[in-house]
């Protein structure tokens, strides 16, 4: 078995070419994952984490542009593979599972059809075998009376049945790798656990690598290994779970933490939030990008762009200033 990652994107860069100018949606971001691991891709709306995970599947509109970087996945470099074999990739080796299941289902056809004309684009099954994988797959999602189920239309299954259906969809061809972009954000509280902890499963059966884009750090807590932060194109963290909770060293991330609610909050008490907004895509460059909302920005956050550094073992920063020195400004994330 290899020891390489099956996922490797390095400097990635995706840019969007507009008539009032070009955003830096994504702006030089690097990671990696392994076979069965999980790693959370966190940050709020415009962050790019959703630009990066369709940047790996190339499911970019006609203005956006892989302008720079490389995605290894195994041997073949995802941003210069022809199109025609993109499609072979998609669906087989990796499948996304998108945040709204009804969208994603189409109405006038049956959970049978969709499923199986999934299955029927990557292998050459009869009808039978093909319907028997559908029931298979409905099994394995945790769907009770699969035959019966396969003849319904997705208006008469509930939301979370939905996404259980988008799950199987996605693990029927038994990808090395699924993309989840929010999947249980349209979702109950009680039915995202559910969700959470059936895709958490699946993965333990199958060993498939998951790529899981959230807005939410309790979602990434309960199912990540490695969690990438993300803010306005870049990557301003990036470090085991673990670590990353006991140890977070970017202001932007303190500001997350903060923000989580917490059973000990007193109700009175509005949530903490980060003030500002995030700087428009299509001026960022030559700074760094948060120096706006920071309570540390110094002159040379203003006139260069930190780079990534590894400050511990598997964690890295993009700070101009070491969480010592951001301490000596009276920084930290109960602060
Ligand atoms: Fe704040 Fe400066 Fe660090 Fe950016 S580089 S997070 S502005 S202290």
């Amino acid at each position: 078995m290899s020891d390489k990652p099956l996922l490797q994107v390095k400097d990635l860069k995706t840019y969007f070419f507009t008539a009032s100018g070009t955003a830096k949606a994504v702006d030089g971001v690097t990671f990696s994952l392994d076979s069965g691991k999980t790693l959370g891709i966190v940050g709020e709306s415009g962050s790019g984490k959703s630009v990066t995970s369709n940047s790996i599947m190339r499911l970019l509109p006609k203005n956006g542009k892989i302008v720079g970087g490389e995605i290894l996945f195994e041997d073949k470099d995802l941003a210069k593979v022809k199109m025609s074999e993109m499609l072979e990739i998609r669906g087989k080796d990796i499948s996304m599972i998108f945040q709204d299941p009804m969208t994603s289902l189409d109405p006038v056809f049956t959970i049978g059809n969709q499923i199986m004309e999934v299955i029927n684009a990557h292998q050459k099954l009869s009808k039978k075998e093909a319907r028997e994988k559908a029931i298979q797959v409905l099994q394995m999602v945790g769907i009770s009376d699969p035959e019966q189920r396969l003849k319904a239309y997705p208006h008469e299954f509930s939301g979370g049945m939905r996404q259980r259906v988008i799950i199987g969809m996605a693990i029927a061809c038994q990808p090395k790798l699924i993309i989840a972009d929010e999947p249980t954000t349209a979702l109950d509280v009680t039915v995202q656990a559910q969700v959470l902890d059936l895709l958490k499963n699946l993965q333990k059966e199958t060993g498939t690598a998951i790529i899981l884009v959230t807005h939410n750090l309790g979602v990434v807590w309960r199912m990540c290994d490695t969690v990438m932060v993300m803010y306005a194109g870049k990557t301003v963290e990036y470090a085991e779970v673990k670590d990353l909770y006991a140890n977070a060293r970017h202001p932007y991330t303190w500001g997350l933490l903060k923000s989580m609610p917490k059973v000990t909050d007193d109700p009175n008490v509005p949530l903490a939030s980060i003030p500002g907004t995030p700087p428009d895509l299509k001026l960022t460059g030559g700074s760094c990008n948060f120096h706006n909302r920071c309570k540390y920005c110094q002159e040379i956050c203003m006139k260069e762009s930190p780079e990534m550094k590894e400050v511990a073992p598997n964690h890295f920063v993009a700070c101009h200033f070491s969480k010592e020195e951001l301490e000596k400004m009276g920084g930290s994330i109960d602060e």
